[in-house]
C-alpha cells in the first residue's frame, strides 16, 4: 500500500506543484481560520478574517464580548456557535500563555488529546491545527481525501482515526509530506476530482479505478 499512497502524492505534487499551506500570516490566524472554516467555504472565512484582522490577537479576542465576536465573524456562518468555539479555544490557549513555542514542544498525542477536549474542536480541526500550527506530522482526513481514495479504488476504514492510521502506517513521518498531501488533495478535489469529476487530464487517471458511485 505504501507505494500507492506515495505514488498518488508524487503525481499530485508533480502536477499541481507545492501548495505551501496553510493560507495564514500567523499560527494564531491559522488556528482561528480552522474553526471558522467548519461547515463553510474559504471565501466566507476570508470575509470573516478581514473583519476580524484588527482584533486578531489572543488577548483582544479573550477580552471581546462573545456577542461582538459573533457579529464580526458573521459571514463565516454558524457564527454564534463558532464564537463559542473560539472562546473555548482561547480559554485553553490562555493556560499556555498563548505560547505556540511551548505547545510545539508537547507530545503530538497529548496535544491532540487536549485539543479534542475543547468544545467544538473535532478530529479534523484538531489535526489541521497540529499539522499547520504546531508542526506535527499527521494525516488530515477530510471529505476530499475520502472521495478521492474511494474513487481510486481503496477500501478505507470508515472511522476517522482508522482511515488516518492506514495512511500514516504507509508513509514516513514527514512533516513536509503531510503538509503538502492535505493541501494537494484539496486542490485536486477542486480542479479534477470534483463531485462531478473531470477525469480527462487528471494526473491520477492511469492509476484510478474511477469508482464513481
Ligand atoms: S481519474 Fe477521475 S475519479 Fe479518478 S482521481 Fe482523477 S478525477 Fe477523480
Amino acid at each position: 500500500m505504501q507505494h500507492r499512497f506515495q505514488s498518488i502524492y508524487d503525481r499530485l505534487l508533480d502536477h499541481y506543484g507545492p501548495q505551501s499551506w496553510w493560507p495564514a500570516d500567523t499560527p494564531f490566524e491559522m488556528m482561528i481560520g480552522s474553526i471558522l472554516v467548519q461547515n463553510t467555504n474559504w471565501r466566507n472565512v476570508n470575509k470573516a478574517l478581514l473583519q476580524l484582522r484588527p482584533h486578531l490577537e489572543p488577548v483582544l479576542i479573550d477580552k471581546m464580548p462573545i456577542d461582538k465576536l459573533a457579529q464580526i465573524i458573521r459571514s463565516s456562518g454558524f457564527f454564534n456557535i463558532k464564537a463559542k468555539r473560539i472562546k473555548a479555544f482561547i480559554d485553553w490557549f490562555k493556560d499556555y500563555d498563548y505560547d505556540i513555542g511551548q505547545l510545539k514542544k508537547k507530545d503530538k498525542n497529548q496535544l491532540r488529546y487536549e485539543l479534542l477536549k475543547i468544545n467544538g474542536i473535532g478530529r479534523e480541526t484538531a489535526d489541521v491545527m497540529l499539522l499547520y500550527a504546531f508542526h506535527k506530522p499527521i494525516f488530515v482526513v477530510d471529505a476530499y481525501a475520502r472521495r478521492i481514495f474511494y474513487r481510486i479504488g481503496f477500501d478505507m476504514p470508515t472511522t476517522y482515526d482508522g482511515f488516518r492510521m492506514v495512511v500514516e502506517k504507509a508513509l514516513p513521518s514527514d512533516l513536509q509530506l503531510y503538509n503538502e498531501y492535505h493541501a494537494l488533495l484539496v486542490q485536486h478535489a477542486k480542479e479534477h476530482c470534483k463531485s462531478s469529476p473531470i477525469c480527462k487530464g487528471c494526473p491520477l487517471n492511469t492509476i484510478c479505478e474511477q469508482r464513481l458511485n
